[in-house]
């Protein structure tokens, strides 16, 4: 049994963060696995603000509280983030959990962060005195360790949507799902007119937080095919150089070797050879 209380609206909620130490609830998939029976928990699951969907411009507002399921079978949802979130534990899970709940549980083997880190989104931190809009990368400062104010909501995801289209996605686990990730990889790579206008890479459950290396990047970005072809041994020696696996059930070495492979994947199925 859990208590707490269960704001209709945004402002309710912040209204109760504001006031007294609660712990947020959205889905409960991983709060549940270790109950607090003397926690006061505030559930943000049946607040409308936080679980729309709404496309501007190049850029796609996601609730924090909007579920895996609500985002698969929405015809607005980019098909690489539906991707990774098919491949997140069962339906029933899928049916509760969040991706706010994805985002503040602070792991990097969180799936749908990995994509949210890949497209460079920025989320939404509100509290009654105001709000902040931040990059992801900057709200992960390490292992667990977040940027979130105790009066403060992930209350939204800002997903540009520009370079989604063109992806390459591995989620390399010991079962095809149900499994916590051991090496999660995206990337993402336009070619216009015979040139790279936009190339992002991230790599998920190898440390504490997702590795994410835009300046790396930068490399092949503004290169024509053959010349990226030319650059690929010293991109992937760069790539080698910052991966570095911490000790997990599989060997660091192993999933350094498996990181290497699918970013040469990526390279080779963009006719990078
Ligand atoms: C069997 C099983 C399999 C799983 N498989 C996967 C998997 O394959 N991939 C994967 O990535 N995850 C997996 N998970 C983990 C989990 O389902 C996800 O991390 C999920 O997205 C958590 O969302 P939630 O809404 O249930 O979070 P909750 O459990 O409600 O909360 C998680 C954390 O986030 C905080 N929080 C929640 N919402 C907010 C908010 N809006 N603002 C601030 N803080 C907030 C809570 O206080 C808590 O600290 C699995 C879990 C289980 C039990």
């Amino acid at each position: 049994m859990v208590n707490g209380f269960s704001p209709a609206t945004l402002k309710e909620a912040l209204e109760i963060r504001a006031r007294q130490q609660v712990i947020p609830y959205a889905g409960g998939t991983d709060l549940m696995l270790n109950p607090n029976p003397d926690a006061v928990y505030l559930f943000v699951n049946q607040i409308a603000e936080m679980k729309r969907i709404v496309q501007k411009d190049e850029l796609l507002h996601l609730g924090a509280a909007c579920t895996y399921t609500q985002l698969l079978e929405h015809p607005l949802t980019p098909a690489i983030l539906k991707e990774a979130i098919a491949l997140i534990a069962a339906p029933a899970i899928r049916n509760e959990g969040t991706i706010g709940g994805n985002i503040a549980n602070g792991s990097a083997k969180a799936d749908s962060v990995l994509i949210f880190f890949v497209a460079d989104a920025s989320i939404r931190l509100s509290s009654l005195s105001g709000e902040r809009v931040i990059p992801i990368k900057a709200f992960y400062q390490d292992r667990k360790r977040l940027d979130l104010h105790d009066d403060e909501l992930i209350t939204e995801i800002i997903l540009p949507t520009q370079w989604l289209e063109h992806y390459y996605y591995k989620k390399v686990g010991a079962r095809k799902a149900l499994a916590i990730s051991r090496v999660d990889f995206a990337g993402l790579m336009t070619v216009k007119d015979g040139r790279i206008k936009h190339c992002a890479t991230a790599f998920g459950a190898i440390s504490g937080v997702i590795l994410r290396r835009p300046d790396l990047d930068e490399l092949l970005i503004g290169q024509t095919l053959a010349e990226a072809s030319r650059l690929k041994a010293a991109y992937l020696a760069s790539y080698a150089e910052v991966i570095a696996p911490i000790k997990g059930r599989v060997s660091a070495e192993y999933r350094k070797e498996v990181c290497l492979n699918l970013l040469e994947d990526f390279l080779n199925s963009n006719g990078i050879r």
